[in-house]
């Protein structure tokens, strides 16, 4: 097993984050996970899988040994025939995007960006949008995990169903998922449409929209009156060639992803930055500037688009019917801010489900996820959009920044209690812990739980 070097700092991608572990592990095996755990038991540390960073929260932070998965990546197992596929939990989703590609396979639903490892996306409860799909962890069949004392349990609906009903968004605090089986679907193609509408409109027929296309979302820039509206919709099987405008080409592609939404929306933010009396009228400039488009596309590469524009983050879901309340408060709250917001707000939806900590858990879900461009001031944005929510029981996404602790969110989920008593069953001692853990999971129960990162 590879041993980096001690003293290396972990920071996430957003900044918001950062940890200085004891030890740093790079295993390649599942018997060097075990072993890892174990050596950090021996040694009395916390032990924290690492993902790609990706959260805003400091949930993957630890004091204690920082597990470096990407030595422990790829497909191990593919059925073309059922789509069960199992994966190496360190897999990075491009890179499983890709190797699903090469076996006519894909993923049913994906977020907006393939940087995250599987387990990391997992264990956050990411998801993407789509009214009658869930969270990439309603994807999930089975399980592999590396537990407390260096055991390997595997669960699935029918083996061990509550460890699997915990494990699938399980925060890390209940072992190191080894591996990963998935039910994939067959690859697919999306039409892709995207045009700017009238927010009003947008809202006025907001269920029509969430209920008649397979993926829809919109993003909103909180002082213009247009919102951008995305509609991807899967095209049937041998749909003729001549009924469905063709893929983008690579160099608009370029311009419009990489030019337009990111160097172009990156010096919007850098002047706002510089200027931030000039955000509300630069933010209306960006909702004015707003163009449609309309292509096909292989599902991935429409799911997912380059994120160079680093920012803050965070993201409630609230039952579908209470979106309009809050985007309506929202609306009253931005504009009396302290500080200008330079970020859209971005809506998407997803089916009920029944994994214990998904945010959807029980309810059909209107996610809204709300943004500063890095270095601006969000606090006073982010405090006011949680009160926001407060009011219609909104569920914070676990790797976006929140407030809630332990008290607050065990009134919001009604296996709260049970996914905590699988976790003492897991890890009796709190190996798996670290401060954000203590907060949002509470403490009383594990002796290693001190409240250090
Ligand atoms: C630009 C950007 C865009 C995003 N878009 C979306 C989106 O569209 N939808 C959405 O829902 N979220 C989105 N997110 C949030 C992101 O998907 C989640 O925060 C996700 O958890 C990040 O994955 P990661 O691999 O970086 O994991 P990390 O942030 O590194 O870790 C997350 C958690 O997973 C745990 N973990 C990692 N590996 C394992 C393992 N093998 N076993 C047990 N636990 C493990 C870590 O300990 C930690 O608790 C976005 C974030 C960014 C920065």
């Amino acid at each position: 097993m590879e041993t980096a070097s001690e003293h290396r700092v972990w920071r996430n991608w957003a900044g918001t984050a950062t940890a200085a572990p004891a030890r740093w592990r790079r295993p390649g095996s599942e018997a060097e996970i075990a072993a890892a755990v174990k050596d950090a038991a021996a040694s009395g540390l916390t032990v924290r899988a690492l993902g790609s960073g990706h959260s805003f929260t400091a949930v993957a932070a630890t004091s204690g040994v920082a597990l470096d998965l990407s030595g422990w990546t790829g497909i191990t197992a593919a059925d073309t025939r059922t789509g069960l596929v199992t994966v190496r939990s360190g897999t990075r989703l491009r890179a499983l995007n890709a190797e699903l590609s090469g076996l006519g396979l894909a993923m049913a639903n994906l977020g907006d960006i393939d940087v995250q490892t599987l387990a990391g996306a997992l264990s956050t409860g990411t998801h993407g949008t789509g009214a009658r799909l869930g969270g990439l962890a309603t994807q999930v069949e089975g399980l592999e995990l590396v537990l407390a004392d260096g055991s390997t349990a595997t669960c699935s609906a029918s083996s061990r169903p509550d460890l699997f009903a915990a494990a699938r968004i399980g925060l890390g605090a209940l072992g190191v998922v080894t591996s990963v089986t998935l039910r994939c679907v067959p690859a697919f193609t999306l039409l892709a449409d995207e045009r700017p509408l009238p927010v009003d409109e947008v809202l006025e027929q907001f269920d029509a929209l969430a209920e008649g296309n397979d993926h829809f979302e919109f993003y909103w820039f909180p002082y213009g009156r247009n919102a951008l509206v995305k509609r991807n919709n899967r095209i049937a099987r041998g749909a003729g060639a001549t009924a469905v405008p063709p893929p983008l080409p690579a160099w608009r592609r370029f311009w419009e992803f990489e030019v337009m939404e990111n160097a172009g929306f990156g010096t919007l933010c850098r002047l706002g930055r510089a200027r931030p009396r000039l955000i509300p009228a630069l933010n209306r400039f960006s909702s004015s500037a707003l163009s449609a488009r309309t292509y096909t596309e292989t599902s991935h590469r429409v799911f997912v688009t380059p994120r160079r524009v680093r920012f803050t983050e965070s993201e409630y879901a609230v039952p579908r019917k209470s979106l309009g309340h809050v985007l309506a408060e929202l609306r009253r709250a931005v504009p009396r801010l302290p500080h200008p917001v330079m970020f859209p707000v971005e809506v998407r939806v997803a089916a009920a489900d029944d994994i214990w900590l998904s945010t959807a858990h029980g309810r059909e879900s209107a996610y809204v996820a709300i943004h500063q461009y890095a270095g601006l001031p969000y606090q006073d944005y982010f405090d006011r959009f949680e009160s926001i929510v407060a009011e219609v029981a909104g569920r914070p996404h676990w790797g976006k920044m929140h407030s809630l602790d332990a008290a607050r969110l065990s009134a919001l989920y009604s296996r709260f209690g049970d996914f905590l008593r699988v976790r003492a069953e897991a890890d009796p001692e709190g190996r798996f812990g670290n401060a954000y853990l203590t907060r949002v999971l509470g403490s009383s129960a594990f002796p290693l739980a001190s409240g250090r990162p």
